[in-house]
């Protein structure tokens, strides 16, 4: 029952020390150096980082999506997830126009329960605030735990939500404690943009990008952030790709708004000539929105850095190559959107962000784990290693060398986005509360033992104090 991690150099979002870590029924009981218990197993961390579990905000999972399903579900998705060091994955449960929430909200548990190898919990779409779902959104908060609200800006006639809806969301959120998040795209302006283009014969993968230009994620993420302010309410701005968008939010939060932003992998290390790849294989990189020039990749590791953006998602979505990016050949609206990343998104922040230099270690952990816990209601059971904490842990071995490669992923996927990429350090062992999921790079961990995470109501990261009460008196 209980373990000790020995030897290893221990790193949360404020520390890092040399430490032991105790763990007794999946949860930490003690930190120190030289710890004993006489009946723990002991684990030999030395040469390693002792990270707490990524935590991945953003994957959909055995989602359908274009006539199609994704290529990974809940158990090879999670077992990809565990070997690139994840231990919480929040996915998004889609819901339909008409439907009652709580059947899509089982819906996504059927996906889930005997399936998933590490903890899960959901996001729920909105696509419609009427007084019927008005009336059920309450109790789904309430009963499930689930606490975040997703709005698609973009997808026009499927998943996309006028302003009105959004509007009514933020308002609802505000009353309710919940985390609205937005996918900040102009919809109505993209349609407009797609016709046009394949209707002058434009049907190539790179006019997907052609089609869906940085301003116009600029623009709606401006205007989601003006409707966060003006219902004084929180705003969480998804997959955020380039300058436009992020100057937006870092201009927001400057106001002093509830504004947040993520980032994915593939933001920071692809650019939008993947999409010309020869012979169709730019359908590979289609992602909306969509790859951006490269230039963009400075401005967003700035904005991690600086606090602009605070966490990265993977949006793992993954269809493969043959027969189902291929449903897109002559026509790229037809190009399922996303690709594989849940495994690799631990990995490539570590070597891009603290390897190169352009994050600290200690950033690192608040980008792959502590800011997506604080803001998703998981904090402090999950996102760090605490006294009382889940021994939700990852032992990490920075000195690897490897490749990234379909070759050798895990996920149920025939490509690799980042086929060829070499990266520093690999995850070694992973601990999903106290129990191995990876051992020694293996995976030991079992469908079905990841549990279900009701989440905390929405706490603002940095409570203002009123006015009032600083110093005592009016001020
Ligand atoms: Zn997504």
């Amino acid at each position: 029952m209980k373990k000790i991690i020995k030897n290893g150099i221990i790193v949360t979002a404020a520390d890092t020390y040399a430490g032991d870590v105790l763990i007794e029924n999946g949860v930490i009981t003690a930190l120190g150096l030289g710890l004993e218990a006489a009946d723990a197993e002991v684990i030999d961390a030395a040469g390693c980082y002792v990270f707490p579990g990524g935590i991945d905000p953003h994957t959909h999972l055995d989602m359908p999506f274009g006539g199609t399903v994704t290529a990974d579900d809940f158990e090879t998705g999670t077992r990809a997830a565990a070997f690139g060091g994840t231990t919480t994955v929040i996915d998004f449960c889609l819901t339909t126009k008409g439907e009652p929430l709580q059947r899509a909200v089982d819906t996504w548990h059927n996906k889930s329960k005997d399936k998933a190898v590490i903890d899960y919990s959901f996001h729920l779409m909105v696509s419609e605030l009427n007084d019927r779902v008005l009336g059920e959104l309450p109790q789904i908060i309430e009963d499930e735990g689930i606490t975040s609200l997703k709005v698609f800006m973009a997808y026009k006639n499927t998943f996309q939500a006028d302003d009105g809806t959004l509007y009514k969301t933020l308002q609802t959120a505000k009353k309710e404690g919940a985390l609205v998040m937005v996918h900040a795209e102009n919809g109505d302006v993209i349609e407009f943009l797609v016709e046009q283009a394949l209707a002058a014969g434009n049907t190539d993968p790179i006019y997907h990008a052609l089609t869906r230009p940085p301003e116009l994620e600029g623009e709606a993420t401006a205007r989601a952030a003006y409707l966060t302010e003006l219902t004084d309410s929180q705003l969480y701005v998804v997959h955020v790709t380039c300058a436009e968008a992020a100057w937006k939010i870092a201009e927001a939060r400057k106001k002093g708004l509830r504004v947040y932003g993520e980032t994915c992998p593939q933001y920071l290390v692809l650019d939008q000539s993947a999409l010309e790849k020869p012979d169709f294989e730019g359908a590979k990189y289609v992602w909306s929105p969509p790859l951006r020039e490269a230039w963009n990749q400075d401005a967003l590791w700035d904005a991690l850095w600086n606090g602009s953006l605070q966490t990265i998602g993977s949006d793992q979505c993954s269809f493969n190559f043959k027969g189902q990016k291929e449903l897109g050949r002559g026509d790229f609206s037809k190009i399922p959107n996303g690709g594989p990343t849940i495994e690799d998104r631990f990995s490539l922040l570590y070597s891009e962000g603290v390897t190169k230099g352009r994050i600290s270690l200690n950033k690192f952990v608040d980008i792959i784990a502590t800011s997506s816990a604080k803001l998703f209601g998981l904090f402090p059971q999950k996102g760090t290693i605490a006294v009382g904490s889940d021994a939700d842990i990852v032992i990490f071995d920075p000195n690897v060398k490897r490749t990234l490669s379909a070759a050798t992923h895990h996920m149920n996927v025939d490509y690799n986005a980042f086929e060829g990429f070499e990266v520093n350090g690999e995850p070694v062992s992973v601990l999903s509360r106290g129990e191995f999921v990876i051992r020694d790079k293996t995976f030991v961990g079992q469908a079905g033992s990841g549990q279900y995470l009701r989440r905390k109501r929405f706490e603002a990261e940095v409570p203002l104090p009123a006015r009032k009460e600083i110093g005592g008196g009016v001020v």
